[in-house]
């Protein structure tokens, strides 16, 4: 078996790299102990010079970068930009922050003698998808870091150049050997280095499948687990939003990363006082997107990340089609080399056709026309999964009240769900369990201690 990166926009392969065998990753996984038994005995101040090494150094080869993310899993450049930008914030806000979130916490209010201090855990793994191959990977390994643990990654399998880049650039800032650890293995090794008695917890972030699988592993393994898994999103549209607004938003929110993002919207539920307007605008706006090579700055729809994928959202699209949904836009794929599919708009998505509550991990919209804002609730709510959400009204109130009943991790008013350093980041039901980013990311691995003083 070999790793290899293949350029998604001609298909063609760039570089295959050579994975490692069991014993090697099972050497690495004490190189990472190691590491981590002086690295949790450094201050908060040479922890964040490394950090914000880390980050100064993705700003200055940002172009380098965001290059290496387009040609690898086919993101339209401005996005790879964007993505190195955002990893340089979530590195400056945990370089800058870690010390004041992991204070000692006094618990005076209970007890004058009680207090909490928290302390890393030891080596942790993580496991990442391809569709933020930069952010996924800082999100989990900065904070976790800075806490003091050390961790190892084993990146997907499409994105090796991008998982050795980000193990370089780590070095290069300053943290020890050990401390981050790229591993090239397959994901049939996870379940060795979950089960190993050096590692203490581990993070997903990926499909439902792969999700149960490494939650099962460290069920049995009784390891602390964090698990950030897909979305079916809901884009509610009440009658009294700015529709030319609210396009804009779900052409933005549907179209981020070519339809590839957990938190895309990806069901719009529009209240039918409005739904035709909606619709109108929103087909025209679709229809309108420029697909094409993701490295030319005029494109706007990019190919999705590997052929296999675009075969896969063909075959859902085409299956919700066969059971009689309407297609309004698109359908299938375009003429042309690469990872490539039309622009898409589904209606008459019924709850017994397959894709009704399954991901569409591409550019491809279901909408749902529905009589009034209590049937959007019970719409939104009417799926497996719960990651993000947002809402689309002029009445501030009115939003607040139907956001605090999606069923979600999150949900934004008259924005798509988006995510920033500062605030939590994570969902609910078959979405998955435990917060990234914010001060809560930081605490997923550290050990809450108490210490009473008698
Ligand atoms: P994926 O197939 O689940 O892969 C994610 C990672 O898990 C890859 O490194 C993969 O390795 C590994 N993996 C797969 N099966 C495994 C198993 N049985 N045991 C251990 N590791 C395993 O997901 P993907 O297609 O890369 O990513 C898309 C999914 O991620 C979507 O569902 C998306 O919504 C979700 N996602 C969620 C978030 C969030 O924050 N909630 C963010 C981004 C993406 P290989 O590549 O070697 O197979």
């Amino acid at each position: 078996m070999t790793i290899t990166s293949i350029n998604p926009a001609t298909n063609q392969t760039i570089e295959t790299f050579t994975p490692l065998t069991k014993d090697e990753t099972l050497d690495r996984v004490g190189q990472a102990d190691k590491a981590y038994r002086t690295w949790r005995t450094t201050d908060f101040n040479e922890r964040k010079q490394a950090i914000l090494t880390f980050a100064n150094q993705l700003r200055e080869r940002q172009d380098e970068f965001a290059h290496l993310i387009t040609v690898e899993m086919g993101k339209r450049i401005s996005e790879s930009h964007y993505e190195v930008e955002f990893c340089a914030e979530i590195a400056e806000f945990y370089a800058n922050g870690a010390e004041r979130f992991l204070a000692d916490q006094p618990m005076t209010a209970v007890d004058a003698n009680a207090y909490l201090h928290y302390e890393p855990l030891g080596v942790l793994m993580g496991v990442m998808p391809w569709n933020f191959p930069f952010y996924q990977v800082t999100r989990f390994a900065v904070p976790n870091i800075m806490a003091g643990n050390a961790v190892m990654v084993k990146h997907a399998s499409n994105v090796p150049q991008c998982a050795e880049a980000i193990a370089d650039l780590f070095e290069q800032s300053g943290i020890p050997t050990g401390v981050y650890t790229n591993l090239f293995i397959p994901s049939e090794f996870v379940e060795a280095i979950v089960s190993d008695s050096r590692v203490q917890g581990v993070s997903l972030t990926g499909s439902e499948k792969a999700g149960a699988a490494v939650a099962a592993l460290a069920g049995k393994n009784l390891k602390r687990s964090v698990l950030e898994l897909g979305g079916n999103d809901p884009f509610i549209v009440l009658e009294d939003a700015e529709i030319d607004k609210t396009v804009q938003a779900a052409v933005k929110g549907r179209m981020v990363n070519a339809g590839q993002s957990c938190v895309a919207a990806k069901r719009f539920i529009v209240v039918e006082a409005v739904a035709d307007e909606f619709l109108e605008q929103f087909k025209e706006a679709m229809a309108s997107m420029k697909m094409g090579d993701p490295l030319d700055e005029e494109t706007t729809l990019a190919p999705l990340s590997t052929e296999a994928a675009a075969v896969h959202l063909h075959e859902q699209v085409q299956s919700s089609i066969d059971a009689g949904a309407t297609v309004l836009l698109g359908g299938d794929r375009p003429d042309r080399d690469g990872a490539f599919f039309n622009p898409t708009i589904l209606t008459g998505v019924t709850p017994d056709m397959p894709t009704y509550d399954q991901e569409l991990f591409g550019p491809v919209a279901t909408v749902y026309v529905v009589k009034d804002e209590e049937a959007a609730i019970e719409l939104a709510n009417d799926s497996s999964y719960g990651l993000g959400g947002s809402v689309y009204t002029t009445d501030v109130e009115r939003g607040r009240r139907v956001a605090e009943r999606v069923e979600t991790g999150m949900v934004f008013l008259n924005q798509p769900t988006n995510s920033q350093a500062e605030l939590p980041f994570g969902g609910i039901k078959n979405s998955g369990y435990g917060r990234e980013l914010s001060h809560l990311g930081i605490l997923e691995f550290v050990n809450k201690k108490l210490i009473h003083l008698g």
